[in-house]
């Protein structure tokens, strides 16, 4: 007799019942958010899960659910509510849940168009809509990602290719950008192999924009020392205050010197959808590729990044393979494979989880939503302009406004600031981070998520209006 074994099969009825007790709490938890705290220190960090350890036996549904909520859902930063106006705040929208119900249940393979065609077209229309928005070519070649790091790397292992740069030539091949770009880039340039190629921080203007004249000599001067410039990586919106560098004066100087023109519009790069983002922009269309994130700009769970690239047959050329228990794939080229385009072979199908509440809402849904966010910040910067003792020293290019207290008393003025953003978090209403310009201290409201609103930004004001008059009171004791 063989062995037979369900028990990795619920029946119906046990399916209906797990099923409807997850429901409930997603409800709850929805139902509660707008009153659940934005940051909650415990101090055990959820290690009451490690009490729990895996066994033979099963657990019921009710017990998986306790602890998920105490040791996972509780402590930490609270990211699906509009209160988180820290980093980068994503989003979580719902029905990008149930897209990701629905895309494991049915497991279709999304990494080959030969094994799951309808998947592989959707991630692909996905990914040509994406490149209208940035006035890309249809063809370009484009990938859906986990996140804005790995589409970097993607970009930036092609960018090596088309660019010819190999080992022999790394330490003399010139890549340019500013102090402010992300840290992801300078970890795909290493993972990539070129960790030990010259990298020059261009000095920015007083908005914190890379300054092209800077870099053009940068570039002229490298070239006259018998160097290779070959990379450019520009930002289109900075982590640090929302900055975009110059776009279009930057791709006449890249196309001039025969460089690759990366741009990083992880953060920035939907804003392209709303009426007052989309001017901002003007340019991004010049590069040879860019990054742009659906879990930031576009408020899906995190895990969803994107890759557009102009040259097709370069990106290919990097990112394809061929082994021969994939024959029967080959004759199947209708759509590009994102195995082909990428480091990935097997992956979640990630399309589902974009495409549902694209076509559930309306793409109009989302550039209202965006533009609000673009309102929201200038709101803020105006709100905190007027607010005695707060310090708002750039007008916001995006969503992101960084300001600090001076306070009356003669203090640290980086102290002073170290202790309000504490003082902050330690509140929970709302959660904010910091970064240091200049060797200053500053405090950042980044606002993205889809459920912030004005409401969630005159609470924020009220908050460090208080505590800094809390802190204030103390020094004079
Ligand atoms: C978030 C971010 C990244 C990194 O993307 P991940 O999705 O976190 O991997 C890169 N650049 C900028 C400007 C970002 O804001």
């Amino acid at each position: 007799m063989t062995l037979q074994s369900y028990p990795l099969e619920p029946t119906a009825q046990e399916r209906a019942a797990v099923q409807q007790a997850v429901e409930t709490y997603v409800q709850n938890f929805l139902t509660q958010l707008p009153t659940l705290p934005a940051f909650v220190d415990t101090p055990e960090k959820g290690a009451g899960l490690l009490e729990s350890p895996l066994e033979e036996t099963p657990i019921q549904i009710e017990e998986a659910l306790g602890l998920l909520q105490r040791e996972v859902d509780v402590p930490g930063i609270n990211s699906a509510s509009g209160g988180h106006l820290g980093y980068i705040p994503g989003g979580g929208l719902y029905y990008s849940g149930l897209g990701d119900y629905l895309a494991a249940v049915t497991n279709k393979y999304a990494g080959i168009f030969f094994s799951a065609p309808g998947a592989v077209r959707m991630e692909n229309m996905l990914l040509r809509w994406m490149a209208s928005l940035i006035g890309f070519p249809a063809d370009a070649a484009g990938n859906l990602t986990s996140g804005g790091s790995i589409a970097s790397l993607i970009a930036l292992a092609t960018a090596r290719d088309a660019q010819k740069i190999t080992s022999r030539i790394i330490p003399d091949a010139v890549v340019y950008t500013t102090a402010h770009a992300h840290h992801c880039l300078d970890k795909a340039l290493r993972i990539a192999g070129l960790g030990e190629c010259p990298v020059r921080h261009i000095p920015m203007d007083a908005q914190y924009r890379m300054q092209a004249e800077a870099l053009e000599s940068a570039i002229k001067e490298d070239k006259a020392a018998g160097l290779k410039p070959w990379l450019l990586i520009v930002s289109a919106g900075t982590t640090d205050v929302g900055a975009i560098d110059p776009l279009n004066e930057l791709a006449q100087i890249t196309r001039e010197h025969g460089l690759w023109y990366h741009v990083d519009a992880a953060y920035g790069g939907f804003f392209a959808l709303s009426p007052s983002g989309k001017p901002r922009l003007a340019g991004i269309e010049a590069a040879d590729s860019v990054v742009m994130d659906p879990h930031k700009g576009l408020f899906i769970p995190y895990g969803l990044g994107a890759v557009l690239i102009k040259n097709r047959q370069q990106t290919a050329e990097t990112h394809h393979y061929l082994a021969n228990y994939m024959q029967d794939a080959l004759s199947a080229t209708e759509e590009a494979s994102p195995a082909d385009l990428s480091p990935e072979l097997s992956k979640h199908f990630r399309g589902l989880r974009l495409w549902l509440p694209l076509k559930l809402h309306g793409v109009a849904a989302f550039r209202d939503a965006l533009e609000e966010k673009l309102n929201l910040a200038q709101y803020a910067y105006q709100q905190l302009q007027q607010t005695a003792g707060f310090e708002a020293p750039v007008a916001p290019e995006l969503s992101v406004v960084i300001f600090r207290y001076i306070p009356e008393a003669i203090t640290d003025v980086n102290e002073f600031n170290q202790k309000l953003i504490k003082a902050v978090q330690q509140d929970g209403r709302v959660f904010l981070s910091s970064t240091l310009l200049d060797n200053n201290f500053m405090l950042r409201l980044a606002i993205l998520s889809f459920r912030t609103h004005q409401e969630t930004i005159d609470l924020a004001l009220t908050i460090l209006r208080e505590k800094a008059a809390e802190l204030e009171q103390e020094l004079k004791g």
